[in-house]
Parts: C-alpha cells; structure tokens; sequence
C-alpha cells in the first residue's frame, strides 16, 4: 500500500511542533511549515498547569524541560497598592497530587527549545522553516500549501497551528475578524538576584484597578519572568515589540514600591497587544483544520494558552490515528472533542480579566472572598481546567 502524503502543520509554535511528535507518536509523519527562516525560540514567561504538563509527559518532553523549569509553591494574590496578601492558593506538591503532574512555569524559549530537540531527533518529521503559507487548496484526495515563494507542497490534512494571526483561518472562516480588548501585555525577564520581593517561589499575583502584574521563577529559578498587563490603546501583530520604559511606568502608579523599585532597574520591556476572537462557527474545513490560538485565542487571564494547543495536539492526533482513511472525518471529530473546552476556558478567562480589574467597591467584595475562602476551596474550582484527561470534552 502506498504511504500516505504527510500531515502538513502550518506553524512551528507551541501547538504545531507538539502535534508534530504526537502524530509521530502514531506512526504518522508529518511536515512543519514555518514562515520564520529559523525555528528560534522567542517570548518570556508562559505557564504550564497539570492538564500542559501531562501533556508534555506523554511526548516525553517533560523530563528534558524539568531541570529549566519552575514549580511554584502556591499563587500568592496580593492588593497590588498594599502589599497585603490577600490569598494563598496551594500548587506544588498539592496541586501535583491532586492532579498527577506539577504545576510548572517556563521560559517559552525553553519549551519551544524541548519540543524542537525532540522534533529534531524523530525522522517522520520533516521541518520547513522559511515557508510562509500564502494559500491553499483542497480535493478529495490531498491538499496543497503554497508558500509566499511559490513553492508548493502536497498533504494528506493541513492543521493551521500559526497562531492568533492565522491564514489558515482565512481559508476556513474569512468573516470572522480578530478584536483588540484595549489592553496590552508588557514583560521581562530578570536575574533572580536582583529581582527583591519577586524572587520568591510562587506566582505572584498582584491586584490592581484596570491593571494587574504577573511574576513567577524561570530557567529553574536563576530568573524571573514578569508581566503587565494594564490598559493601553496601542495595536500591533508583533510579540516582540519594544516598550516604552517612560510610558510603562505612567501606568504603574498605583503599585506598591516593593513591585516598581525593581522593574524600574529592568532596562528593556518588550509588549504585544491582546486580542480575542469570538467562537468561529467552524474550525475545519474538509480536510483542513485550525488549532490553538488559530481556533480558540485565549486572553492571557487562565495562563492557559499554550496550555490549550497542547491540549489540542493529543486529541487531534488521536483522531488522526482513528481515522486513518479519512482525514476530514478525522478533523470534525476533533472539532467536536474539542470545542466545548476552548469556548469554555476563553469564556472564564475573560471573567477572570474582569474580576482582576475591578475597581472598588466591588474589588472590596472580591477581595473579602479572596481572604475568607481557604486556598485549597479556590484552588478547587479549577479542577475541571487543570484535571482535564485526552477524554474530556469540557
Ligand atoms: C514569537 C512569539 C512569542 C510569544 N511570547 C509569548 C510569551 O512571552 N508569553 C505567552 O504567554 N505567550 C507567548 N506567545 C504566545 C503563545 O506561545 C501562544 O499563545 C500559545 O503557545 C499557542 O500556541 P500556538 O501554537 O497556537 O501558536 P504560536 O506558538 O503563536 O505559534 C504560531 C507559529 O505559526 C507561525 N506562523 C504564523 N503565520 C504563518 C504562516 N503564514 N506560515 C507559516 N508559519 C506561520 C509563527 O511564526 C509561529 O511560529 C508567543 C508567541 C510567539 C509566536
């Protein structure tokens, strides 16, 4: 029997590479389509819940990432103008026993970096960096991706993993427009020994009215990774954009000293807008499918965007692997698995952007509810995000 054309992945991100080794997992060769000229690992801090990490387990990448990573003991949520802490909610060995694997935090680089080893190591993954997917067609029995040079490629599905500015997209829902929220993420990455208060084991968490701020131990705690992610009227694609210093520090007025005394000796902050996309009626078309941020966008409030592409990589390809005749079919039943959990975590992480910014009074009921509510009560509430198994649909 002849063997089938490979699975064509547009995007070599977080999602495409790690669809890449689960479908390799299967016996499945694929091909990485990825418009950078190299496969360089860019960004900062990105958090990666039990639900990521299980993930990365079964690709077996996790035990390369480990000695990189984090694992914070708890998310301290603090009044961003006090200090004051105002809840602790347990992660560390709590939270890896309830769910069966840790609560990591890692440099994005790092993780792009592990995935990208283990890709480079599996011979039915074929990488294509420099191609920049510019269109594509469909028949009933391949379909074809033609870079921006004119270069075509012949698949047996194409998987648009190329993220929240997706052309994929475009072939599968055209109408459906992208919508800035008006807020933009600013971050850097410190030496730990500079870092004061923020240097402690934890995600921290700081509160304030329209703007809150994000740290957490990187590169096994020798930095930290810190985000901003306050109101700002600027747009833009890029996620390397540098900001402006002057600027950043207007906004961060309200906050304690303890947290401005240090970012104020960090000299380069890089920033990207934010954006959401509301449920697209489809995801698939055929034989081509979207997933990750190209499907589902998430707002950096759960922490759960590379996290949901990760998600998505297994259950595709164990469609895929189901389906082996028939990849359209195979690309509506990984729509259907999946589309319930990212319309429902992209809903509670825009709640949960709300509920960070409230301004008092209601910031005093929310902040009441933080300091009365045990840790472990919280922490609870997210068991149906952090407990998800390949099986689950919410
Ligand atoms: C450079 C960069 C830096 C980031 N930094 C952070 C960060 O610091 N913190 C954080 O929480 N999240 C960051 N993110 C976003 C985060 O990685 C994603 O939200 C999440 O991992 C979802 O992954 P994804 O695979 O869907 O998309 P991504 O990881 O964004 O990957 C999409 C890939 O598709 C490629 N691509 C796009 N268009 C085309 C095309 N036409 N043809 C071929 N390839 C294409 C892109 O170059 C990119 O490599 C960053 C993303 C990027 C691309």
């Amino acid at each position: 029997m002849a063997t089938p054309p490979p699975i064509l992945i547009a995007g070599g991100g977080i999602g495409g590479l790690a669809l890449a080794l689960a479908l390799a997992q299967t016996g499945r060769s694929s091909t990485v389509l990825e418009q950078r000229e190299a496969f360089v690992a860019a960004g900062a801090g990105i958090q990666l819940g039990p639900n990521g990490v299980r993930v990365l387990q079964r690709l077996g990448v996790a035990q390369a990432l480990r000695p990189l990573v984090g694992e914070p003991e708890a998310i301290r949520v603090h009044d961003g103008r006090t200090a004051r802490t105002l809840a602790t909610l347990p992660l560390g060995a709590w939270i890896a026993a309830r769910h069966g694997a840790p609560y990591s935090v890692a440099h994005r680089g790092d993780l792009h970096d592990a995935l990208l080893a283990a890709v480079a190591a599996e011979p039915r993954i074929s990488l294509r960096p420099g191609f920049s997917l510019a269109s594509l067609a469909q028949s009933e029995e391949d379909v074809r991706a033609t870079s921006a040079g004119g270069e075509t490629i012949v698949g047996s599905a194409l998987v648009g993993a190329d993220g929240l500015w997706s052309s994929v997209r475009q072939s599968v829902c055209p109408t459906i427009p992208t919508q800035f929220v008006g807020a933009t993420a600013t971050r850097a990455v410190i030496p730990a020994a500079e870092a004061g208060r923020l240097a402690a084991p934890v995600v921290g968490l700081w509160l304030t009215p329209g703007a809150h701020i994000v740290h957490y131990p990187v590169r096994a705690g020798a930095e930290i990774a810190v985000v901003v992610i306050a109101r700002e009227d600027w747009q833009g694609r890029d996620w390397e954009a540098e900001a402006d210093k002057a600027a950043l520090f207007a906004r961060l007025g309200d906050f304690h000293a303890d947290l401005t005394e240090v970012m104020a000796r960090v000299p380069q902050w890089r920033k990207w807008a934010l954006y959401r996309l509301p449920p697209l009626p489809r995801w698939s078309t055929g034989r081509v499918t979207l997933m990750g941020d190209a499907a589902h966008p998430m707002l950096p409030y759960l922490a759960q965007g590379g996290v949901l592409a990760l998600e998505d990589a297994l259950v595709l390809s164990d469609c895929l692997d189901a389906h082996p005749d028939d990849e359209a079919g195979a690309c509506r039943e990984f729509e259907a698995r999946r589309r319930r959990r990212a319309q429902r975590v992209q809903a509670m992480s825009l709640r949960q952007g709300r509920i960070y910014h409230l301004a008092p009074p209601l910031s005093w009921a929310r902040d009441a509810v933080l300091r009365l509510v045990p840790g472990t009560w919280l922490m609870a509430g997210y068991d149906w995000l952090y407990g998800w198994q390949t099986g689950s649909t919410r």
